[in-house]
This record gives structure tokens, sequence and C-alpha cells, in this order.
């Protein structure tokens, strides 16, 4: 028998862990999703996303915790008792089976009527735009095609939840981008949950409702993607959310609530984030934050440039050789000087404590 019911309110992860041998992938993890919610799992190669779906579905026991739907608790059951759906990279299709076999596959497993399998396939066809094609086979379809196959097999056993990882990475970026549409199409369609795992920030934010950033095995953040992509919580998630300027410096009180903190030589005003207002910091700025303007007080030599279509971005070095990623709305030539600014309210200035540095800044504050 499986639970296989989309009439659910909550899942829980509750202090999940997942060991192997020394390395601990997951640590205490504990996390809430919503009926109808769309969940990515953000985070770097290694980071434990895959480890976190995978003790989901049912795929890996956990060595730690629990975790539930509403109150019954899944841990122990097989993955097929669960009635997740699933959808990997690598689509994982029957290639000696039509697509309607395949959709098919999971239904007849568990001894469903012809009728109904015809009836459910049909359906789940329907929802992913592939009715016409029931009869090929997988080798006869493209990569988004087949991934659509893939997706229709998960959705068809009307799964509480539908668990993706990285489904859309062997797709071209044109593909890519339909694809994710039509994800989010199908979410709001199907109503349940989905939990989502990928690496790449743009996927999480243009189909998250929220998004879980995940280090070395650890929650760093949950958040709406506005929440995530405007203020990170800490120097680490902004740097993995696209703030490629991520500075060692020092901070000092300043006017209206700012701090100041030295950037290549001058003084800027910036958000105070995790309660820093003096002392050693971490600055962080996007690329498009950073841009010339009439009177500004970082002073840099153009590296590189390359013209983006609206824009020019690049790099730019100051005097003590900081090098600085910018955006400039003029065409900006390498050895050009710069004066740059940014608007307070986007450089956000974090403690720099152990646990929030990017892996990349070594303690002594220099990129490796
Ligand atoms: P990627 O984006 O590269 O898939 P990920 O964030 O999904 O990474 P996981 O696959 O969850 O990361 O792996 C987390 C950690 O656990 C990594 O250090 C990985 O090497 C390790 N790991 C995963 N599976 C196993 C396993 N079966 N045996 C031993 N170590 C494993």
């Amino acid at each position: 028998m499986t639970i296989a019911s989309r009439d659910f309110r909550e899942l829980r992860l509750d202090g999940v862990s997942r060991g192997f041998g020394a390395l601990n992938a997951l640590k205490d993890v504990t996390l809430t999703i919503q009926r109808g919610e769309f969940i990515t799992l953000l985070g770097p190669s290694g980071c434990g996303k895959s480890t976190a779906l995978n003790c989901v579905a049912g795929l890996l026991p956990l060595t730690g915790g629990s975790i539930w739907l509403d109150d019954r608790r899944l841990d122990q059951l097989r993955p097929e008792d669960r009635g997740f759906g699933m959808v990997f990279q690598n689509y994982a299709l029957f290639p000696h089976m039509n697509v309607r076999k395949n959709v098919g596959f999971g239904l007849a497993m568990r001894n469903e009527s012809k009728a109904d399998i015809d009836r459910k396939v049909e359906d789940a066809l329907n929802v992913v735009r592939l009715s016409a094609q029931g009869g090929k086979l997988p080798g006869q379809l493209s990569g988004g095609q087949q991934q659509r196959v893939a997706i229709a097999r998960a959705i068809v056993i009307e799964p509480p939840l539908v668990l993706m990882d990285e489904p859309l990475s062997n797709l071209d970026a044109k593909l890519r981008l339909e694809m994710r549409a039509e994800i989010r199409r199908i979410h709001q369609y199907l109503g349940s949950a989905t939990i989502y795992v990928t690496h790449d920030q743009d996927e999480a934010l243009s189909l998250a409702d929220r998004i879980v950033v995940l280090r070395d095995g650890t929650i760093r953040q949950v958040g709406t993607p506005a929440e995530l992509y405007s203020r990170p919580a800490h120097a680490d998630v902004a740097e993995f959310m696209g703030y490629r300027n991520i500075i060692r410096t020092e901070a000092n009180p300043g006017s209206n609530g700012w701090v100041n903190v030295g950037i290549g030589g001058a003084e800027i005003a910036g958000t105070p984030l995790e309660g820093v207002q003096r002392g050693r910091a971490i600055a962080a700025i996007r690329p498009e934050d950073l841009s010339p303007v009439g009177n500004g007080p970082i002073v840099a030599r153009v590296e590189t440039a390359e013209y983006r279509g609206r824009d020019f971005y690049g790099t730019a070095r100051t005097e003590d050789g900081t090098e600085l990623y910018f955006r400039s709305e003029q065409n900006a030539a390498v050895g050009e000087v710069l004066h740059l600014g940014a608007d307070p309210a986007r450089v956000l200035v974090y403690a720099d404590t152990a646990a929030s540095r990017p892996a990349e800044l070594a303690p002594n504050g220099i990129a490796a």
C-alpha cells in the first residue's frame, strides 16, 4: 500500500542526518515544506543536495532524525511505499518501451486496471504536451521530450511530492529555459509539492517559492528568491547568489545607520548585516551594482571588458591591487580609469567569521 495522496498539509524533515563513513554529508537538517510549495535545494557541488533528496525519496536510509508527512512517519518506509514521483538528470527511461509503456510502468506495477492505466497515462501525456508521441521509443525523441516523458512518469502516480534532481542539466540553454516554464506550469497544475535540486542560481530564482541554500551538509539560509537575491544572510550565501565582489575589509560605524568600509583605498557606505558595526568584515557587491559615477570614490583601471548588448561588464583593478567586477552603461575600454561607486543599500557588509567566510577566501583574506 502506498500513502500517495495529495491531501496533506506539510512534509517535515526533523533533524535529518546522513553520513558516509566519517563524512557527514547531511547534518541535522530541519525543514518544513507546505503543500503546493516549490522548494529548490541550491548549493555548490558536494554540499548534500542529492543526499537530502535521496533521503526524502527513501533511496538512502537516514543516520539520524526523521521525516514526516503530516503525522505519518516516512523514514522507515520503502521508496515505493512513500509514493513520491522522481525525475533524474539522466531521464532513466526504459529504452525498449514506448512512451506510453514508460509512463504507465509504475501503475502497472501496482496492478491497476488497463482502463485506468490508459486513462491516467493519456492525462499525464496531455499535461506534458506529448500526447502525439505516445507510440515512440525514447531514442526517437529529443532530450527535452525525453525529460517530459520522465516528468509524466513521475506525475502519473498522482504523488503528494515530486522530487527532481537537476532534471535540466543535460539540455541545451534554450531548451532549459523552455523546460523551466513547463515545470513551473506543471507544478501549478498539479498542486502537489516539489523539491528541486540545482546548483544553478538562475534556475532556483526563477522556479522556487522558497530556496534552501545548503553548504557542507547544513542549511545556510531559507528564503524567497527576492530575499536571497537582495539580502543574503551570510557572506558565503551572497557569494553563491552572484555577489562576485567579495572583499575582506574593515568596518566602522557611519551615518544614517550605514557602516563605512574600505575598498580599494576608498571608503564607502554599506548596509550592516549580522550586527556588524566595526572590525573585520566582508563587503559583498554585485557587479551590476558597482558602476562608474561622476564622483565615484573607487578609482580602478579596466583590465577586461565585454559588451553584453545593453551595457558592459568587466574587471578593474585598484591601485592597492583589489580586483573588482563592474557594470558600465558607457563603453569601458581596457586601460581606462573608472571612478566607481555603489548605492549603500546594495553594499552588504558581513562580519568576517570562519562560519560565514566563502570557501575561496583563505583565512588571510587572499582569494585562493
Ligand atoms: P552535486 O551537485 O555534485 O551532485 P550534491 O550537493 O548533490 O553535489 P551529494 O551528492 O549530496 O552532493 O554529496 C554530498 C557529499 O557526500 C559529497 O562529499 C559526496 O562525495 C558524498 N557522498 C555522496 N554519496 C556518497 C556515497 N554513496 N558514498 C560516499 N560518499 C558519498
